[in-house]
């Protein structure tokens, strides 16, 4: 019998198991300082006592954390998904992390930076594997935003498209205002971004509306009229 060439496609299951097991796993992409206490050190003798204090996180690389996580994700709403899961815990936020030191032979050292709400993380992933695609994306907009747009509680499905950027209607400017102060935690963070970039509702004259990832759209858009030049299509995902 001839074998398949074709890799065998994870389960969905089994995509989150990998997610969950990921997100564990990761050497977190955080940048941290500290200041060493030296006061009760001999300096002949190789500082044995430093004490670490002032610990800071100065930077989370949210991009490179997401692509660990979602390494064996193959399903774009998925990820899109989890990856959405990620920001609404706030991982973005230095003040989301600790870390955990011990003292060895030459003073105190840091053992690990830890994010401090993983295991919700991993609760609301996991909530994800009995739902399809509609209830996935209705659950997580719900967890961002507290409530769900009555234009999406008609959707019956949704499905990933390329669309022309002439085609996507954009919101109101008061949307903007409210992503223009988030975005400092967001800078270079969807260079090269794999997923979908927003979620879409069709509106009139064959456009489709953003209602969620306003900013990466917009910065997709910019970012082809800059340097992409002829490049016009854009990966969303449409409610229809
Ligand atoms: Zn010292």
């Amino acid at each position: 019998m001839a074998r398949s060439k074709t890799p065998k496609l994870l389960t969905t299951q089994q995509q989150i198991e990998l997610a969950c097991k990921n997100l564990r796993s990761l050497r977190w992409d955080v940048d941290y300082k500290y200041d060493t206490d030296c006061s009760e050190c001999d300096a002949n003798d190789y500082h044995r006592n430093c004490v670490i204090k002032n610990f800071r996180i100065e930077s989370v690389n949210m991009k490179k954390i997401s692509a660990s996580v979602l390494a064996n994700v193959h399903e774009p709403i998925l990820g899109y998904c989890i990856d959405r899961i990620l920001h609404i815990s706030e991982m973005y936020n230095t003040y989301s992390w600790d870390y955990q030191k011990s003292s060895g032979y030459y003073g105190e050292e840091i053992d690990d930076v830890t994010f401090t709400g993983a295991s919700s993380i991993d609760e609301r992933i996991w909530e994800l594997a009995q739902m399809t695609d509609v209830e996935r994306i209705l659950k997580v907009l719900e967890w961002e935003y507290g409530s769900i747009l009555p234009i999406l509680k008609t959707v019956k499905s949704f499905a990933v498209e390329n669309v022309e950027i002439a085609d996507v209607a954009l919101p109101n400017d008061h949307y903007v205002a409210k992503v223009k102060v988030n975005s400092r935690y967001e800078q270079g963070m969807y260079d090269e971004w794999e997923l979908p970039l927003g979620i879409c509702v069709p509106v009139s004259n064959g456009q489709v509306k953003v209602v969620d990832g306003y900013h990466r759209v917009t910065k997709a858009i910019s970012e082809r009229a800059a340097i992409k030049k002829g490049d016009t299509i854009l990966q969303v995902i449409v409610g229809r």
